[in-house]
C-alpha cells in the first residue's frame, strides 16, 4: 500500500528521517525500567514531520514499578504495557494516519491489532525471522500478517540501518531472536518457545 505522506518520490530522505525516528525510539526505550527489555516507540504524523507521541514499556502511571515487581516475570507480564500501546494511549485519535517506529522487539500481535484500529497507516519495527516455530515468532509474523491484510505497510528495520544510528548490533538481534535471554519480556503467558 503506498503512503502518500511516506517522501514516496524521495526514498533517500524517507530513510533518513526513518533512521532519525528509530533513534528517537532507542532513546526513549533506555528510560524503561524493565531489567529484560527496553523498546522504545514513536507516532508520526510525516507531512508535518511531527511527532505525536511517544511510549516505552512500562506500568501503568501510578502502578509503582518497583524492583520486586519488575522482577517477578508472571506477575510483570500481567502489568506491563508495550512501547506502542502507550504511545497509541498517550496520542489518541491523533494516531490516525500516523507512522509507528518501534525499537527493541519485533511488533508483538496485540500491539498490530491496536496499531490496525488506531489507524496507523506504517509500521518501522524489527521484521521476526521465520520457519523457527517459536512462540515469539508466530505472534510476530501474526502481527506482520495482519498488518498487511489490514492495509498498514510494514518496513523491517535493516542491519544497515541500525549500524548507521550507531545502535548495538548484538542488541538489535537479540531483540530479533526468541531464544535470547530478553526475549521472555513480552510473553502474555503463552505457552512457551
Ligand atoms: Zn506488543
Amino acid at each position: 500500500m503506498t503512503n502518500p505522506n511516506s517522501f514516496s518520490g524521495n526514498p533517500a530522505k524517507l530513510a533518513r528521517w526513518d533512521e532519525r525516528y528509530l533513534g528517537l525510539a532507542h532513546h526513549i526505550a533506555q528510560w524503561s525500567k524493565d531489567p529484560r527489555a527496553k523498546v522504545g516507540a514513536v507516532l508520526v504524523q510525516q507531512r508535518y514531520a511531527r511527532i505525536v507521541a511517544t511510549g516505552f514499556n512500562g506500568f501503568p502511571a501510578n502502578v509503582e514499578d518497583s524492583a520486586e515487581r519488575l522482577q517477578d516475570k508472571a506477575q510483570k507480564l500481567q502489568m506491563i504495557l508495550h512501547a506502542e500501546q502507550n504511545a497509541l494511549l498517550h496520542a489518541g485519535r491523533e494516531a490516525r494516519e500516523c507512522d509507528a517506529y518501534v525499537v527493541g522487539k519485533p511488533v508483538c500481535n496485540v500491539c498490530a491489532t491496536l496499531l490496525i484500529q488506531s489507524g496507523v497507516r506504517r509500521v518501522v519495527a524489527a521484521a521476526p525471522r521465520a520457519g523457527t516455530g517459536s512462540y515469539w515468532d508466530k505472534v510476530g509474523l501474526l502481527a506482520i500478517d495482519m498488518l498487511r491484510e489490514a492495509g498498514v505497510e510494514f518496513t523491517p528495520v535493516t542491519g544497515e540501518q541500525l549500524d548507521r544510528l550507531g545502535l548495538n548490533r548484538d542488541e538489535a538481534r537479540a531483540a530479533q531472536d526468541p531464544f535470547s535471554t530478553h526475549q521472555h519480556s513480552f510473553d502474555f503467558g503463552g505457552e512457551g518457545e
